[in-house]
């Protein structure tokens, strides 16, 4: 076996093609770009080499560089993973010229697919079945449009070299045509350098059921069943699931064949895709075929109990197949959720930021072989961030179940435990989609998300009176270290001072809400609405984040009695935002600070008054100074934070009250301030 590798990549596939190489025993080299420097890819292998910039074009793609860090470092082959280089054949010829290893397929295979048009010929040839359509040399707008006519609309335009969703065209009538052309071919050459496109039937309710392939260099090569991937937003995957649902032995062992015919029809060796499109009767017919692992092969490694990267090693060491067809058989139910760091509700817009908070379910990392557990494959730690640079994927969560229900049920609780504070995810939509109607009862095609918008976006619900006190338990326990004695002991001065009620204000996407408070002993009584609950037993635990970067963050497991029954949370804080997990649901709350709206409320008659218990940090006037409207006056400390008491209109300070390092109670008058708004 190969002693040494290295791998062209980063994220999650960097992370996952060494997990494989440790577990065999190879050394692993990465190659990271300065926005990776510490990332997850480069600690999880035993070397790793500086390539350039943070833009893919100026590191992750260059080939030279890659070449010669493997060189450098006496790597004997290169695992180009997914995306970036992996289906460039120039990549794959430069590799062997330089007497490296490719751990992925022929040059010529590559070249032979990496046209949609010319796989397409190829396939006609080894009489694999083609959607409708035309794929071949002539690019004139007036002959697409006859032949488009001819297919009868809608038709699909797609340019022959792209991916990943990208270049496609839905076409409603022959007078769309022409305008549909011009704009394709504009995102062909923009995106791929190359405007060819072809013309296909575009079918109704598809299903996009895809089967991976391996063949080695022996001649040999099987199919290890198939991929469902029908749920898709902008045709790109959302959800993956292995096996499809549905599907007869008689159909798997003809789509098997098919594929298979297609992998040997170009010469192939290593693990590759062939993706096809199917109508809900059965039907299917090529699509393309994606000649590299594909980002959802952790479902069919958990189904088949293999791992790929295992067999892509051994193959590219030309070793011969682990199994044979025979020996391959499917066990269980495996389905494969893409984590984004996108905003679903945004139209999916990708976001990017800080995993300022990560808690993840009980998984194995990367881990396949037998792996009965949920797996999470992920490139990313908390603290890390989510750069504009790269895909915004965060990870992908894939469960195993006896069949299809239990998958399903592992993945809902899976994902209510997922827990990310700090930037957009889709975690929530993904665990409406596994729940909606459709998916559960696997009505599935690619138009399953647009068809029922209503159900997976809707719109926003009142905060529960659990949540608020959650929230509002986080504040208690701030207070705490301010004012002398346990908010829960009646010595309290500032509740001995009769100020025994409080509001407290949150705001949210649906609006804002106020949740009422009167101290009791031993309890507090809240009332929201019509909603009146008792709270006891407060218990917080804090965690510890590991980035020094979250120093204003704050994460505490709470836990809670509302008339006896313990709820049950995480409350992550930064500042006045207030994110509280809570039974599978995430709650972004705006606290409105008092003390940061104290003037507008607080001053009466020439008082400034305390709207918390805190600490005097820092007197900012002194008796007697004139001030603007809006000057800063003195600094409270509360509830851990600064805040800034400030003028409330022009004025003359006329007695200080309190001097700093003074603890004081809510509602005493801090200073007394003079001149009314229109004095001066
Ligand atoms: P397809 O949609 O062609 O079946 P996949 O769903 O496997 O392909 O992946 C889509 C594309 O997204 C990949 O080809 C790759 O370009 C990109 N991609 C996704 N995640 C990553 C990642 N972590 N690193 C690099 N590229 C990625
Ligand atoms: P990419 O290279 O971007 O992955 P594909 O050819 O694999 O392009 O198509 C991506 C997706 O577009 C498919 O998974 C499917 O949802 C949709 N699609 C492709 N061809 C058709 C078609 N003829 N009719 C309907 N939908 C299609
Ligand atoms: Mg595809």
């Amino acid at each position: 076996m190969f002693k040494k590798i290295l791998i062209a990549n980063r994220g999650e596939i960097a992370c996952r093609v060494a997990a494989t190489a440790r577990r065999l025993g190879i050394q692993t080299v990465a190659v990271y770009s300065e926005a990776d420097a510490t990332a997850l890819h480069v600690e999880m292998c035993d070397e790793a080499i500086a390539i350039g910039p943070a833009a893919a074009q100026e590191s992750y793609l260059k080939i030279d560089r890659i070449i010669a860090a493997a060189l450098a470092t006496g790597a004997e082959a290169v695992h180009p993973g997914y995306g970036f280089l992996s289906e460039n054949e120039a990549f794959a010829a430069a590799c062997e010229q330089a007497g490296l290893v490719f751990i992925g397929p022929p040059a010529a295979a590559i070249r032979a697919m990496g046209s949609k048009s010319a796989a397409k010929t190829l396939m006609e040839k080894a009489d694999v079945p083609l959607v409708p359509g035309y794929h071949g040399e002539n690019q004139e707008a007036d002959f697409l449009q006859q032949q488009a006519d001819k297919i009868g609309y809608p038709v699909l335009l797609k340019a022959s070299a792209g991916g990943g969703g990208k270049g496609m065209r839905i076409v409603e009538a022959s007078a769309d045509f022409k305008a549909a052309l011009a704009s394709c071919k504009r995102e062909a050459i923009n995106s791929f350098g190359d405007d060819k496109v072809l013309v296909e039937k575009y079918l109704v309710r598809p299903r996009h059921i895809e089967i991976q392939v391996f063949a080695d260099t022996k001649g040999e090569c099987v199919y290890l069943f198939e991929r469902d991937c029908s749920v898709q937003r902008r045709h790109q995957k959302v959800l993956e699931e292995a096996p499809a649902p549905g599907m007869t032995a008689a159909r798997r062992a003809a789509m098997g064949e098919a594929a298979v015919a297609a992998a040997k029809a170009v010469g192939y060796v290593g693990a590759g895709t062939v993706e096809f499109i199917a109508n809900q009767d059965g039907s299917f017919y090529f699509m393309e075929m994606n000649t590299r692992l594909q980002v959802e092969h952790p479902v069919t490694e958990m189904i088949t109990d293999t791992d790929l990267v295992e067999w892509q090693l051994k193959v590219a060491y030309g070793l011969p197949l682990p199994k044979k067809q025979h020996e391959l058989v499917i066990h269980g139910h495996a389905i494969e959720a893409r984590i984004y760091a996108e905003n679903p509700d945004k139209g999916f817009l990708p976001s990017t930021g800080r995993l300022h908070y990560l808690h993840t379910p009980a998984a194995v990392n990367f881990e396949t072989v037998g792996a009965k557990s949920n797996r999470i494959d992920s490139g990313v730690r908390a603290g890390d961030a989510i750069s504009p640079f790269y895909d915004p994927m965060i990870a992908k969560l894939i469960v195993w179940g006896e069949d299809r229900e239990q998958a399903l049920l592992r993945m809902g609780q899976a994902l209510a435990e997922y827990q990310i504070a700090g930037l957009a995810t889709n975690v929530a939509f993904l665990a409406r989609l596994i729940k909606s109607a459709p998916f559960a009862s696997a009505d599935l095609d690619t138009g399953l998300i647009e068809r029922n918008h209503d159900v997976l976006f809707p719109a926003p619900q009142a905060v529960p009176l659990a949540v608020l006190a959650l929230a509002t338990a986080v504040l208690l326990d701030a207070e705490k270290g301010e004012v002398a004695g346990d908010p829960w002991t009646i010595n309290s001065g500032w509740r001995m001072n009769g100020l025994c009620k409080r509001v407290m204000e949150f705001s949210d996407d649906a609006g804002s809400t106020a949740l009422n408070l009167t101290y009791q002993p031993q309890q507090w009584l809240l009332q929201h609405g019509d909603e009146h609950r008792t709270l006891t037993d407060l218990r917080l635990v804090k965690e510890m984040l590991p980035n020094p970067s979250q120093k204003n963050f704050d994460a505490a497991k709470v836990a809670l009695r509302l008339d006896g029954k313990v709820v049950l949370g995480t409350v992550v804080r930064t500042q006045a935002m207030f994110h509280v997990f809570h039974a599978g649901h995430h709650w972004q709350l705006l606290w409105r600070d008092p003390i940061a709206h104290a003037g507008e409320a607080e001053e009466e008659g020439g008082r400034l008054t305390a709207p918390m218990p805190g600490k005097i940090i820092a007197l900012l006037v002194v008796q007697g100074a004139v001030v603007e409207k809006g000057a800063p006056l003195l600094i409270m400390e509360a509830m851990k934070m600064e805040h800034t008491i400030h003028a409330p209109h022009a004025g003359i300070v006329e007695e200080l009250l309190y001097a700093v390092g003074d603890q004081v109670i809510e509602g005493v008058q801090l200073l007394a301030f003079g001149g009314a708004e229109d004095s001066k």
